[in-house]
């Protein structure tokens, strides 16, 4: 099958593009046909590889993807062939204490597809039953590939960890990104009113057809807090802020939230470190809260919203599958909106 591939760690040169084969299910997985695979930081993040990550190469990239079911295991009893699905990309042991409590991101062996094992970025792929889920025969496949992560990873920081409350303010970093394009849908969903950050008047534009409410361009506004506070909130504070920059805004994050106000971080595509003054947390009596992917049940609650379309997921640009390096270097340069695709023919 044709696949992108790396076969060392380094810079994005090292994606490759060519022949492997078929991976083998086994009795509790399906292989799937892919028709569209999605980018995530993850990605680059697996090439660049870290401390502790060892990997068989060759390795195929890539987290999210979608097609048609080729080949069922022995033991598979809820899909068949022909089946049009997702994925949830996350994959747990399904049968350890945290597994069973339905607490799937708290399981020991927890990874995400294409980090330990073999990821989407080729003709076919495989994946635990339990990780697949039937798309309408209506609904788009490149939708469907763009959706699960980055939806997954919002819903769980907006429903689940921050428990966002109607008429509550939720503050999110950087409007064009694909968990950002995510978050400011459901956090509209749920009741909030959202302001978020872009650096173009097109972004700015695109994030309110989103739903956003306020959208500051903040490479025009350099310290906007004092704004948010005194303007958009009139003077109380955001509720709740989505921050997966990381570096460059986590102190600002502390800064706009109110007095008890939360602050859920999940990722830090600009740098793990980050100053902040430890008074503020105390005084204003602040929760900080990580979250990474999400149980099954939250995979499931919030496709459901995708394939009803009340949610859309949004996107950028689609590449075909043997430029996947060209679309990573896309993902890590361009000033994009939403998510990027790889088409697979
Ligand atoms: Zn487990």
């Amino acid at each position: 099958m044709k696949a992108a591939f790396i076969n060392n760690h380094g810079d994005l040169e090292q994606i490759q593009f060519g022949e492997l084969d078929i991976p083998k299910i086994g009795p509790n997985e399906v292989l799937i046909e892919s028709k569209f695979s999605a980018l995530n930081h993850l990605d680059i993040f697996v090439v660049r590889g870290w401390p502790g990550l060892k990997l068989t190469m060759p390795h195929v990239i890539g987290a999210d993807g979608c097609g048609v079911i080729k080949e069922v295991g022995s033991a598979v009893t809820d899909v068949s062939e022909g089946d049009r699905i997702t994925i949830n990309p996350g994959i747990s042991c399904g049968k350890c204490e945290m597994c069973l409590s339905g607490q799937q991101v708290f399981c020991r062996s927890f990874s995400i597809k294409g980090e330990h094992q073999w990821g989407t970025f080729a003709e076919y792929f495989k994946m635990p039953e339990i990780n697949v889920l039937k798309i309408p025969d209506a609904y788009p496949f490149d939708k469907a590939a763009a959706a699960p992560l980055t939806f997954l990873t919002a819903w769980r920081m907006l429903r689940t960890q921050a428990n966002v409350k109607p008429d509550e303010f939720v503050f999110i970093h950087g409007a064009g990104g694909g968990v950002a394009t995510a978050a400011i849908q459901i956090a509209k969903y749920l009741g909030a009113k959202v302001i978020t950050t872009t650096s173009t008047s097109e972004k700015i534009e695109k994030a309110k057809e989103l739903g956003a409410d306020h959208v500051i361009n903040y490479k025009e506004m350099k310290d906007y807090s004092k704004y948010v506070f005194i303007d958009l909130t009139k003077r109380r504070g955001i509720d709740v802020v989505i921050d997966n920059v990381g570096q460059t805004t986590f102190p600002t994050s502390v800064r706009l939230l109110r007095p008890g106000g939360r602050l859920v971080t999940c990722g830090a595509t600009t740098g793990p470190k980050a100053e902040i003054m430890i008074n503020q947390i105390f005084w204003k009596q602040l929760e900080i809260k990580g979250s990474t992917m999400a149980n099954q049940g939250e995979f499931r609650e919030v496709m459901k919203l995708v394939l009803d379309g009340k949610i859309t997921p949004i996107i950028d640009k689609i590449f075909p599958l043997e430029q996947a390096r060209d679309a990573e270097k896309y993902l890590n340069d361009a000033n994009k909106f939403g998510k990027v695709l790889l088409k697979i023919d």
